[in-house]
């Protein structure tokens, strides 16, 4: 036999096993729940598997997930029949953490415990998190068309080391063993195990069993049979009807499929019917996660056909700009044996795509009605995501031109409060135009001259200043039938505006200044196109703008920056 070999773990999950035994104590129990996430996570990927290679299922096709606990030995075993894990990748799932952007990540830890630990929960806890309340963890498994001699054992007090040795094990799938720290007896509870189960894990669409319990009264206490009973619903959350389903529920299964530790912002449930059908459960994140810019990054929903899991991350699903949504589509029309290269090709699947973005443009367009504040935080999270769909997606562009939010003149702060709406709400008589400016920053765009006219007469201006901005403006050039226009550029048409005094008052300055315009165009000769006297600057003398149909002078600055 072989013998056992101890490596190292990763340095991120040490400093990350650290951080959470100190951080997330007083939430310890939710290691049940992310064991049977993962138990569950491991039959989905087998039943997946299962569709071309049926041979894998070994003739038990009866996938489910076991928990129980021996007081003697303060242990709490978590078993599942699903895909189990090779040697090698018990070393590289359980050892290392393979998302892209963990070491940048990391590095913004702060060593604030409070922040540090919300950090965590951002991270997402997974397998690890069974080191809050145990001193050892032990994963027997044995990977699905594998040979009973190619068991594995994984073992580890998380202190920065595992163990790792060939195993004979017949059983095909994973337990995980936790020997419980000195002062956690409360897990060695039938009826504690099964609280916790009811209250994370109900959302779990396989049965997760425990044994049987009964009284016994000549010998007057509970004894346990040998015998499993299943202790959830084990319906898959999306399939039960709204009614059944409570928002905790709602709540827990988000936590599951979002590998997320917060509870979700909002989300929409619906089951389409008619020419292509198919089930949505979608939600929208309280936070962003770290790696939102990564174009590698875990993103989109699960699909599911017919309840088979097929795939994680089906991009195919959402457009782009919604690549912060998270849940499960269930489609009753696609094929089982569906590829991605299928997916990109399916009607079926573009009917989900356009569907789904319909309703949750339609959700965030209720939050931002009905709650405001929540759509605030939804805003600061996500709106420079969103803000591409202006661009990418033109069937919906008013929807998202609706939803999106800008700092303003009205307000002196760098918040992105103000929509299209409200400002149209405010235009002044006689304005017809969506007034804005963009800069490098907010604090360039609110003290720049060009705003001084519009400051006197009491006119909004939008500032922009995101990356995005510029890009999003070349696709948003009106909204409910209100031109957007560039403070900076030239020909701004405020005469509508100027009162008979103004009016009189601008004649009269154009004409004192002829000479001094035409001195100033001489002097400057080809470097300008254009002298003139203008009614826009109020304490400033002179301005440089472009032409309207030319790039605005932030945009040329980037251009240049990017080498164009
Ligand atoms: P996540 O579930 O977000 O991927 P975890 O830390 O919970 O992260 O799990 C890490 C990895 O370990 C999983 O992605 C999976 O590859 C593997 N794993 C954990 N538990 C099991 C299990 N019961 N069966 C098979 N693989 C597992
Ligand atoms: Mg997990």
């Amino acid at each position: 036999t072989k013998t056992a070999e101890t490596l190292g773990f990763q340095a991120e999950v040490k400093q990350l096993l650290h951080l959470m035994i100190h951080s997330l104590y007083s939430n310890k129990e939710i290691f049940l729940r992310e064991l049977v996430s993962n138990a569950s996570d491991a039959c989905d990927k087998l039943r997946f598997e299962a569709i071309d290679h049926p041979e894998l299922l070994e003739g038990d096709a009866d996938l489910r997930i076991r928990v129980e606990f021996d007081k003697a030995a303060r242990t709490v075993t978590i078993s599942d029949n699903g895909i189990g894990l090779s040697r090698d990748e018990a070393v590289a799932n359980l050892g290392t953490i393979a998302r892209s952007g963990t070491r940048e990540f990391f590095s913004q830890l702060t060593g604030d415990k409070q922040k540090d630990a919300q950090l965590i929960g951002q991270f997402g806890v997974g397998f690890y998190s069974s080191f809050i309340v145990a001193e050892k963890v032990a994963v027997r498994s044995r990977r699905a068309g594998l040979p009973a001699s190619e068991g594995v054992l994984w073992e580890s007090d998380g202190q920065g080391e595992f163990s790792v040795s060939a195993i004979e094990r017949e059983e095909r799938g994973t337990s995980v063993t936790l020997t419980l720290r000195a002062d956690e007896d409360e897990f060695l509870s039938s009826w504690k195990l099964r609280e916790i189960l009811r209250r994370y894990s109900d959302h779990i669409s396989l049965p997760i069993q425990m044994k049987k319990e009964e009284w016994d009264a000549e010998k007057s206490e509970q004894v346990v049979k040998d015998e499993w009973e299943t202790v959830n619903q084990a319906s898959a959350l999306w399939t039960r009807s709204k009614s059944d389903i409570t928002d905790e529920q709602y709540k827990e299964f988000y936590k599951h499929v979002a590998h997320d530790y917060e509870d979700p912002l909002a989300w929409t449930h619906n089951r389409v019917e008619g020419r292509s059908e198919y089930t949505q459960l979608l939600y929208v994140p309280k936070r962003a996660p770290f790696d939102l810019w990564d174009r590698d990054a875990r993103r989109g929903v699960k699909l599911y056909v017919k309840r088979v899991f097929i795939m994680d991350d089906a991009d195919q699903l959402l457009p782009a700009y919604l690549r912060f949504v998270r849940g499960v589509v269930d489609s009753a029309d696609l094929p089982l044996n569906v590829s991605r290269e299928i997916l990109q090709e399916s009607r079926d699947v573009r009917a989900i795509r356009d569907g789904s973005a319909k309703r949750i443009l339609g959700l965030l367009e209720e939050l931002a009605q009905d709650k405001p504040e929540e759509y605030a935080e939804f805003w600061t999270q996500f709106g420079q995501v969103l803000k591409e769909g202006v661009g990418e997606d033109p069937a919906n562009k008013d929807r998202i031109a609706g939803l999106l939010r800008f700092a303003s003149t009205q307000s002196d702060s760098p918040a992105q409060t103000v929509s299209l709406a409200d400002y149209i709400g405010r235009m002044k008589e006689g304005q017809d135009k969506i007034y804005y400016l963009s800069a490098d920053s907010y604090a360039a765009a609110a003290h720049s001259p060009h705003l001084e006219v519009f400051r006197r007469k009491g006119l909004e201006v939008l500032l922009l200043s995101d990356r995005v901005d510029e890009w999003m403006l070349s696709y948003l050039r009106e909204f409910e039938g209100k031109a957007l226009a560039s403070v900076a550029k030239g020909g701004l048409d405020l005469d509508a505006l100027a009162d008979e005094e103004e009016k009189k008052q601008q004649a009269e300055a154009a004409e004192a200044f002829k000479p001094t315009i035409e001195r100033l165009k001489a002097a400057l000769g080809e470097r300008v196109k254009e002298v003139r006297v203008t009614a826009r600057l109020v304490d400033s003398p002179a301005c440089v703008v472009v032409d309207e149909h030319e790039l605005s002078p932030h945009l040329l600055r980037m251009l240049k920056a990017a080498g164009q």
